[in-house]
């Protein structure tokens, strides 16, 4: 039996009639930047993030880097975020001329919560960034009033959860400004690259919107030095079709997680993600991650990819120990959590169409890996 570690296949079969049809509009309109498509868009994602904007944006990492700059966030700033997110939380923040700071996040859930954000000195900072990591909520309740107590912005990272909710709310909906990546094989995905911002601010909105279009605000009259950062029409065409069906999807991705859970469920030593299982919290499951004892991760991957599955791992390097971001660590040992989870981590075969059969494939041979090398740790 195949299991890809991921099949984007089995959504085209959904959606690709529909994409056709509004693709077909598109050439016959030649409406390839802006338009119906991306105005359609913005407005029923802001209405599915319960926002009263969202902005679409080119990439996720843009959208990020638009959103601090759209706080007045530069040179001078300084902005926390996870030491285990994806590198492209802190490329955007490098990006607007700010100092990032991380963070070692929770060792169960592996996000920020209070409790980890202890050792930070609040008076000097200017933002904080936390990553629904994986798709699991972070306690934005909490967080919040962290940040609202201390004086800090809020921007969510909301890249690997589109859907999620936590404390009754969608995540991206609570910070001053959340944003999402498009990135084709995230939970919401383009055939492309594609971003948004999602806000309840309209002046931040329209910063973003001007910013991202060459700085103006009509054609010709640049008001301040922008970029060009626009979601184009083609994108837009493919997420209008797929966002109708993201419950859905995100409900089979909920539903093989807990069909790997309870397959896996006390085989020593593997322990599983666990959910958010807080009232009204929606674990979206971008990932479904494991973690297994560092000294058999590698001889697990190769068994498994020999049995026809395909694993990931994310991260294996946490932000502080690449080249890139050395500067903000001090080496091995500054992160422990993190650095702990990049070297047990392992993400299983997860996507909407997975089947039954499939998971009990993955896990039957995780259990006889276990079974027949014993536990090593
Ligand atoms: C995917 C991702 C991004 C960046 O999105 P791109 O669209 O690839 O630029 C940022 N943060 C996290 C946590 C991500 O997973």
């Amino acid at each position: 039996m195949k299991v890809p570690f991921v099949d984007l296949e089995p959504q085209h079969q959904v959606v690709g009639e529909e994409i056709r049809r509004r693709l077909d509009t598109i050439f016959e309109t030649t409406h390839f930047i802006g338009g119906p498509e991306v105005e359609e868009f913005e407005e029923r994602f802001a209405s599915y993030c319960g926002c009263r904007h969202a902005v679409g944006v080119d990439n996720g990492t843009n959208a990020l880097e638009m959103a601090l700059r759209a706080l007045g966030i530069g040179p001078g700033d300084t902005v926390a975020t996870a030491a285990n997110t994806f590198v492209a939380t802190v490329e955007a923040i490098h990006a607007t001329g700010a100092d990032p700071v991380l963070v070692d996040p929770d060792p169960v859930t592996s996000n920020l919560t209070v409790e980890s954000l202890e050792p930070l000195d609040p008076g000097t900072l200017t933002a904080l960034v936390p990553v629904h990591l994986y798709g699991r909520p972070a306690e934005m309740d909490a967080l919040s009033d962290w940040s609202e107590r201390h004086g800090v912005h809020l921007v969510e990272d909301a890249a690997q959860a589109h859907g999620a909710r936590t404390g009754g709310r969608m995540a991206g909906a609570w910070g001053e400004l959340g944003c999402f990546s498009f990135y084709p094989s995230k939970n919401l995905g383009a055939y492309g690259d594609a971003g948004a911002v999602v806000t309840d601010d309209p002046e931040a909105a329209e910063r973003i919107r001007m910013f991202g279009d060459h700085g103006s605000s009509s054609k010709y009259d640049h008001t301040v030095p922008g970029t060009n950062s626009r979601l184009d029409a083609v994108q837009a065409a493919v997420l209008n079709a797929k966002l109708s069906h993201l419950d859905d999807w995100n409900d089979q991705r909920r539903a093989a997680a807990e069909r790997y859970r309870e397959a896996l469920k006390g085989i020593d030593p593997v322990s599983v993600m666990p959910e958010d299982r807080r009232e009204q919290g929606r674990t979206v499951y971008h990932l479904f991650t494991v973690s297994v004892p560092a000294s058999s991760r590698g001889s697990l991957r190769a068994f498994l990819e020999d049995r026809g599955v395909g694993t990931g791992i994310h991260y294996p390097t946490p932000v502080h120990l690449t080249s890139a971001f050395r500067h903000l660590g001090d080496g091995t040992g500054s992160f422990p959590v993190a650095e702990r989870l990049a070297r047990r981590t392992l993400s299983l075969p997860m996507y909407p169409g997975l089947t039954d059969d499939q998971v009990d494939h993955v896990a039957s041979q995780i259990v006889r890996f276990f079974s027949e090398n014993g536990d090593p740790s």
